[in-house]
C-alpha cells in the first residue's frame, strides 16, 4: 500500500514535467516547421534575384530581417547541366550578400516554358523542357540541395501547372511572407510576366490576402533596347552608374503602372560605390554565365518596385531603414 502511494506521489510529481517536455518538444517542432520570412524574393530565372533586388536582399540581410530568395526556374533553356551551373551562381553571388543557401529555394521548373504552364487550363498537363529531355524538377544547391519539392516529398515533381502551383503555395505557407518581391506582368519577357501570373494566382487561390506584393520590370524591349540605362549606345563607360537613380522604363508610362505607386528603395553605401568594389556590381558578376555590360546598368543608387495591391496593404515594407519615395 505504501508502495503504491509513493508511486501516485512520484507520478503526481512527473506529470507536470512530462508535459513540460511535450510541450516543449511541439513548440520546438512548430518552430522548425514554419520558421516565417518577412520578404520572399520570387525569381524567374537564376540571376533575376540581383538584378532587381540585390540592394533590398543585402538590407534585409544587414538588419537581421529575414528574407529568402525563391527561384522558379532552372534557367536551363541551354540544358541540365547549365542550369545547374546558373543555380550555383545564385549561391555564390548571394553568398556575397551574405545570404546562407539555405535561405534560397530552388522549384526546379523549366526555362523558357512557364507563359505555357501558368496560362495551361489543364493543370496535369505534363510539359518538358526546352530541350525535350527533362519533364520533372530537379536541383543540387539550396536549400537541402535539392529542388524543393523533393526537399518537402522525398520526389521531384512532374512539370505540370498543378504542381507549380502547389509547390510554390506550400512554399508561401511554409514561409509566411509579409512582403513578396517579384516581375511585372508587364515585363516583356515570357517567363517574367507570368511569373507574376503565377503568384498572382497563388495569393488569390489560397487566400494570402495580408501578403503586400511588390513588382518591377527588368527587361523592357525583347532586344537591345533605351533601357535600362544607360543604354548602350549612351557613351557611358563600361555602362555603369551606380550613383544615379534608375530612369524609369519607357514601357512603364503607357502602361497601368503609371496609377500604382512607385516604390524607390535607397540603396546601402557599399551598392552605391562608384569603382569595381561595388558590392552589386560584384554579385551581378558572380552570375559568370550570364554577365555582361547590360548588366551593370542594372547598378544605380536605387532599385524600384510598385505597389500592385496597395488597397489591401498594412504596415510599410520593411526594411525600415529604406528609403521609399512614392512619386509618378
Ligand atoms: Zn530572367
Amino acid at each position: 500500500m505504501r508502495e503504491i502511494l509513493g508511486q501516485t506521489k512520484l507520478a503526481k510529481h512527473l506529470a507536470p514535467l512530462l508535459l513540460f517536455f511535450i510541450l516543449l518538444a511541439v513548440k520546438g517542432q512548430v518552430c522548425l516547421a514554419e520558421t516565417p520570412a518577412h520578404a520572399l524574393i520570387i525569381a524567374p530565372h537564376p540571376d533575376d534575384e540581383a538584378l532587381m533586388s540585390a540592394g533590398i536582399i543585402y538590407r534585409y540581410v544587414k538588419e537581421n530581417e529575414k528574407i529568402r530568395v525563391i527561384v522558379i526556374t532552372n534557367g536551363d533553356a541551354e540544358g541540365s547541366v547549365a542550369g545547374l551551373r546558373r543555380q550555383a551562381e545564385t549561391v555564390n553571388a548571394m553568398a556575397i550578400l551574405g545570404l546562407r543557401e539555405e535561405d534560397i529555394i530552388f522549384l526546379g521548373y523549366p526555362d523558357d516554358r512557364l507563359l505555357e504552364i501558368v496560362k495551361t487550363s489543364d493543370e496535369g498537363k505534363v510539359f518538358t523542357s526546352v530541350d525535350g529531355l527533362r519533364s520533372e524538377t530537379f536541383g543540387e544547391h539550396g536549400l537541402g540541395r535539392r529542388d524543393w519539392h523533393s526537399f518537402r516529398f522525398g520526389t521531384s515533381a512532374k512539370y505540370t501547372k498543378g504542381n507549380l502551383i502547389s509547390d510554390l503555395a506550400l512554399v508561401m505557407k511554409t514561409y509566411q511572407p509579409r512582403d513578396i518581391f517579384t516581375t511585372a506582368a508587364e515585363d516583356v519577357h515570357p517567363d517574367h510576366s507570368s511569373t507574376y501570373l503565377l503568384v498572382e494566382e497563388v495569393l488569390q487561390r489560397f487566400h494570402f490576402n495580408d501578403v503586400k506584393l511588390h513588382k518591377t520590370i527588368i527587361h523592357d524591349t525583347p532586344g537591345d533596347g533605351p533601357w535600362p540605362n544607360p543604354a548602350d549606345d549612351s557613351g557611358v563607360p563600361e555602362r555603369f552608374q551606380p550613383e544615379s537613380r534608375f530612369l524609369l522604363p519607357p514601357i512603364s508610362r503607357n502602361t497601368s503602372l503609371n496609377q500604382l505607386r512607385l516604390e524607390r528603395f535607397e540603396l546601402a553605401p557599399p551598392l552605391r560605390v562608384k569603382s569595381k568594389r561595388n558590392l552589386k556590381l560584384r554579385v551581378l558578376q558572380a552570375y559568370a554565365s550570364q554577365y555582361s555590360s547590360t548588366f551593370n546598368a542594372y547598378c544605380h543608387r536605387d532599385e524600384f518596385f510598385w505597389l500592385a495591391n496597395s488597397e489591401g496593404a498594412g504596415e510599410s515594407a520593411r526594411p525600415s531603414s529604406s528609403s521609399k519615395t512614392p512619386t509618378n
